[in-house]
C-alpha cells in the first residue's frame, strides 16, 4: 500500500535518493512519510504529517549519508499523524522499521511486550513489530538478521519491511504477502516497494518470495529463505525507463495515462491481433485452452476498476461462448464459501498484480483446483506469479491512483479472450472474427480521435463542476461503463455519483432526480438504443439534465439532451473502449476545476496490499 525506500552504498546521498524515492513512490499512499538513518551510532528519525515535500523541507539540514530507510504511509493503524508515520523505532532504540502491511495479532504481541515493560508511542501494528523484533534480538541475544527472522515467525499478516540497527551495516529486508524489491546499483543497493524509486539507479533488480529475507550491506547483497539457509537469487533486467515515470508535460499523472490510451491498447493488442492466420494470439494461455474450452464455468475475481472490466468481461464472454460467468469482489468472494470445482476457470483481473483481496481469492481457488488465469498489468508480480496462465496488458506504469490506460488495458485484453473463446468453441465464424479482429485494430485511432476532441467534452464538464450529485446510466456492456465513470468522478472529484443499469433507474434511483441531479447516459446505438432513449425522457419529464455518450449523430436525441459527445462508431462489443474515455477526460475537468489533486485523491492508494 504504502511506499518503501532503502538505500545503501558506498556515496553518500542516500537521504536523497530515499527522499526521490519516496516523491517516486507517492502515488501508492500519502498520509505521512518519513526517513530514518544513523549518525554517531544512533538512528536518527524524521517524519511530517502529510505530502512527501514536508519531510522533504523537514530534512533539508540532514548531512549526506550513505545508508537510509524511508516510507510513505498509508494508515491502517492509527490516524495519519506524525506519531503514526514511519520509520517506527524500537523502544530501546536496537532498531528502526518501515512497514507496508498489516500486522493481523499485533494487539497480542502488544500485551507481552507491554508485560515485558514495554511503552508505545504510537498506534501503530508497526510500532509493535519494531519492538517485537528488539525483544526477540535482546532477550535471545541474537543478531539482527536471526533476530527479524525469529521474530517473524511469530507474526501473523502481511508485510513489507526494511530494517536498520544503529551499527549501521546493513539494511534488512524481509516480506510476505506485501512486494519488496532490491535494485543492485555499480556501487549501491536500492530498496523499493516496487521498481519505480529503482530506476535509473541500478540495471538489476531482484524481487524478494515471500518468506525471504535479504541482508543487504554495502557491497554485498545476501538472500536467506524461511529455514534461514543462504538461497541465492537471480536479478532480473530492470525494463522501465524514468520517462514512464514523469508527467511528459502533461498536468497531472492521470492526464498523461489517458492521453497514452491509444499507444497502450495498441501495445495491448500487438502481436495478439496480427497473427498468422484468424486466430488471436494469446500465448499466455494457450498451454490451458484444452481446458479453459471446457469450462463449466468461469468467475472473474477482482477490485475497484478492475470489477468494472470483469463486468464487461461477464457480458462479452456469456454472450460470445455461452460459458457461464461469474463475477465476485474479491474480498465477498474469498469468505463466502464460493462453490469451485476442478472444472472452473477462475480469472484475477488486477492492475499492480499485487492486489491483496484478489490474491487471497485467487490462492484459495487454486488450492481447490481451479484453472487460474491472471489479466494483470505488473509483469512478474504475484499474481501474475501465481496464476497457471495469463494475459498481460501491458499497459505500462500507471502513477495516477484513478486507473484509466490500465482499465481500458484490461477490457482490450479480457475482449481479446473472449473472442478467441468464442471463435474456437464455433460460436462466431471466421467471417466474424476477422470483423472484430479489425475492429479491434483501429480502436487505438478512435481513441484518439475522441482525445483530440478533449475540449469538447471538458466544456460539457465545466457546465456541471458545481453539482454535487450524478446518475450514471447505461444499458448492456455499457452499464459497468456507467459504473466505471461514477467511480472516476467519486475517487477525483468527492462528487456523490452513482451507476445504475438505464433500465432499473425508474426502480428506485429516479427519486433523486431533479435539476440538481445531472445524468450521464452511455448509449451507443446498439440493440438497447431504443429503450435507453426511452428512460433518458424519463429523466427529462422530471427535469433532470441529460449527458449523452452516444456514438452517431441523432436529431432526437440532440432535442432531448442538454449536451451529447459523439465518438466513433464501432462493433457493439468492442464500444466500452470508447465510450469510457469522454468519461474519463469529464471526471478530469470537474475534479481540475474544483481544485482536487487528481493524481493522488484523498484516502485512496494506488496498490491495495492489504485486505
Ligand atoms: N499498518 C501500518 C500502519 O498503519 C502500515 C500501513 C502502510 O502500509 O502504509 O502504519
Amino acid at each position: 500500500m504504502c511506499g518503501i525506500v532503502g538505500y545503501i552504498g558506498r556515496e553518500k546521498k542516500a537521504e536523497k535518493v530515499v527522499i526521490e524515492g519516496l516523491y517516486r513512490l507517492e502515488y501508492r499512499g500519502y498520509d505521512s512519510a518519513g526517513l530514518a538513518y544513523v549518525e554517531d551510532n544512533k538512528i536518527k528519525v524524521v517524519r511530517a504529517k502529510g505530502a512527501v515535500s514536508g519531510l522533504d523541507k523537514k530534512s533539508s539540514n540532514i548531512q549526506p549519508q550513505d545508508l537510509a530507510i524511508g516510507h510513505t504511509r498509508w494508515a491502517t493503524h492509527g490516524k495519519p499523524s506524525e506519531e503514526n508515520a514511519h520509520p517506527h523505532e524500537s523502544f530501546k532504540g536496537e532498531l528502526a522499521i518501515v512497514h507496508n502491511g498489516i500486522i493481523e495479532n499485533y494487539k497480542h504481541l502488544k500485551e507481552l511486550l507491554m508485560d515485558e515493560g514495554y511503552i508505545f508511542n504510537s498506534e501503530t501494528d508497526t510500532e509493535v513489530l519494531a519492538n517485537w523484533i528488539e525483544h526477540t534480538k535482546l532477550k535471545r541475544d541474537l543478531n539482527l538478521v536471526d533476530a527479524v527472522h525469529e521474530a517473524l515467525k511469530f507474526v501473523h499478516g502481511a508485510y513489507a519491511i526494511c530494517v536498520v540497527e544503529p551499527s549501521a551495516e546493513m539494511i534488512v529486508c524481509a516480506k510476505k504477502s506485501s512486494p519488496l524489491a532490491v535494485g543492485i546499483g555499480d556501487d549501491s543497493f536500492i530498496i523499493g516497494s516496487d521498481a519505480t524509486p529503482i530506476i535509473g539507479r541500478a540495471k538489476e533488480v531482484i524481487y524478494l518470495e515471500d518468506n525471504q529475507i535479504a541482508i543487504v550491506t554495502r557491497d554485498k547483497l545476501q538472500v536467506k529463505d524461511i529455514d534461514n539457509r543462504d538461497t541465492g537469487f537471480f536479478p532480473e533486467k530492470l525494463l522501465l525507463d524514468l520517462q514512464a515515470v514523469e508527467k511528459k508535460g502533461f498536468e497531472s499523472f492521470m492526464m498523461k495515462e489517458i492521453h497514452e490510451q491509444p499507444e497502450t491498447i495498441a501495445d495491448c493488442l500487438r502481436g495478439r491481433l496480427a497473427a498468422a492466420g484468424p486466430e488471436i494470439a494469446l500465448g499466455g494461455i494457450e498451454d490451458v485452452m484444452p481446458r479453459l474450452l471446457r469450462a463449466k464455468k468461469i468467475t472473474i475475481v477482482s477490485c475497484g476498476t478492475s470489477w468494472h472490466s470483469a463486468l464487461i468481461g461477464k457480458y462479452l464472454i456469456e454472450s460470445l461462448t455461452r460459458i457461464p460467468v461469474e463475477v465476485d469482489y474479491a474480498s465477498e468472494y474469498r469468505y463466502r464459501k464460493p462453490i469451485i470445482s476442478n472444472d472452473d476457470v477462475v480469472v484475477g483481473i488486477t492492475q499492480s498484480g499485487e492486489t491483496a483481496d484478489t490474491k487471497a481469492a485467487l490462492e484459495m481457488a487454486k488450492g481447490k483446483g481451479a484453472l487460474i488465469l491472471g489479466v494483470v498489468n505488473v509483469v512478474g508480480s504475484s499474481i501474475a506469479r501465481l496464476s497457471n496462465a495469463g494475459i498481460y496488458t501491458h499497459s505500462g506504469t500507471e502513477i495516477g491512483v484513478a486507473s484509466t490506460k490500465a482499465f481500458t488495458g484490461q477490457v482490450a485484453a479480457i475482449t481479446m479472450l473472449a473472442i478467441k473463446l468464442s471463435h474456437r468453441l464455433g460460436h462466431i465464424d471466421d467471417e466474424k472474427l476477422m470483423d472484430l479482429k479489425d475492429a479491434l485494430a483501429i480502436i487505438p485511432d478512435q481513441v484518439q480521435e475522441i482525445l483530440d476532441d478533449s475540449a469538447a467534452i471538458e466544456s460539457v464538464a465545466s457546465i456541471y463542476a458545481n453539482y454535487d450529485d450524478f446518475l450514471y446510466l447505461g444499458r448492456g456492456i455499457n452499464f459497468p461503463v456507467a459504473l466505471e465513470g461514477a467511480l472516476k468522478l467519486k475517487e477525483i472529484s468527492y462528487i456523490h455519483a452513482e451507476g445504475y443499469p438505464a433500465g432499473e433507474m425508474k426502480h428506485g434511483p429516479i427519486a433523486l432526480i431533479d435539476e440538481s441531479c445531472p445524468s450521464v447516459f452511455v448509449m451507443p446505438h446498439d440493440d438497447s438504443y431504443e429503450k435507453t432513449v426511452s428512460n433518458l425522457q424519463e429523466i427529462r419529464a422530471r427535469s433532470g439534465k441529460v449527458i449523452a455518450v452516444t456514438d452517431k449523430e441523432d436529431k432526437n436525441l440532440t432535442e432531448a439532451a442538454d449536451a451529447v459527445i459523439i465518438i466513433p462508431k464501432t462493433e457493439p462489443e468492442l464500444t466500452p473502449l470508447l465510450t469510457t474515455i469522454p468519461l474519463q477526460i469529464f471526471s478530469h475537468k470537474i475534479a481540475r476545476i474544483r481544485n482536487k489533486d487528481v493524481d493522488k485523491p484523498r484516502n485512496l492508494a494506488k496498490s491495495v496490499t492489504v485486505e
